[in-house]
């Protein structure tokens, strides 16, 4: 990911702050990604401002580091903040705009094939996403070969969990409340219609990847455990 490290800045989105018209409107782009991203964004880096041996972690590191990596009651804070500038970046460069987005690809036949159809995935990541009590998001993630759904309160991130996210769904009131008041539900309709499925699908073969990556890693650990054995 670029910009992975300290100190971070808010990259440039992919799209227009009105390019995700009618589903996501302009002012809650406005305020999402131009202040509230960059707020997470300056709070990281003045918590990791005083730590050097954290500013070189990647924030998937900072995400799964062990306590033992911080003093002083750090681990929540970083936690915080490294997730939310994590799962915001992840949110936003997950959809683009709705013309032309068709859901496509390799990841969308293993949706068709594990979920029946893209209605009922629809329909089991609406209820996942409405089901979440407060603040949080709802995730498609790959693990160990299957597909899943999962929900995280706060800013928390399924990578701590060992999962591989595709997809981000933001579901803070304050992703939707302007244009879907408090109707949730119309702002995860709104959602499916601004995926962007290239880039869900190029997130899912790089989950693929590392599952791969990680079998060949643990294959090459046995075959030499049991050479030892040998001996
Ligand atoms: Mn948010």
């Amino acid at each position: 990911m670029e910009n992975d490290t300290y100190p971070y800045v808010n990259l440039p989105l992919p799209y227009a702050l009105n390019a995700l018209e009618p589903y996501i409107d302009t002012k809650t782009m406005e305020i999402h990604y131009g202040r509230q991203l960059p707020a997470y964004i300056n709070r990281l880096n003045a918590i990791l401002k005083d730590f050097p041996e954290l500013q070189s972690m990647t924030l998937e590191e900072l995400i799964v580091s062990s306590e033992d990596l911080y003093q002083n009651g750090l681990k929540v804070p970083v936690q915080n903040y490294a997730g939310g500038v994590y799962n915001h970046r992840f949110y936003f460069n997950g959809m683009a705009p709705p013309s032309n987005l068709s859901p496509r690809g390799i990841l969308f036949e293993m949706i068709e094939s594990q979920y029946g159809n893209y209605t009922s995935f629809k329909e089991v990541f609406k209820f996942e996403g409405m089901k979440v009590f407060g603040s949080g998001y709802a995730w498609l993630v790959y693990d160990d070969g299957v597909l899943r759904i999962v929900t995280t309160p706060n800013q928390n991130n399924p990578i701590a969990q060992g999962y591989c996210p595709i997809l981000a769904l933001d579901v803070w009131e304050h992703a939707y409340f302007l244009k879907h008041y408090n109707l949730r539900a119309n702002y995860i309709e709104d959602w499916f219609r601004v995926i962007n499925w290239d880039e869900a699908t190029k997130n899912y073969l790089d989950c693929v990847n590392q599952q791969k990556e990680k079998e060949l890693q643990k294959r090459s650990k046995m075959k030499f455990s049991s050479n030892d054995l040998k001996r």
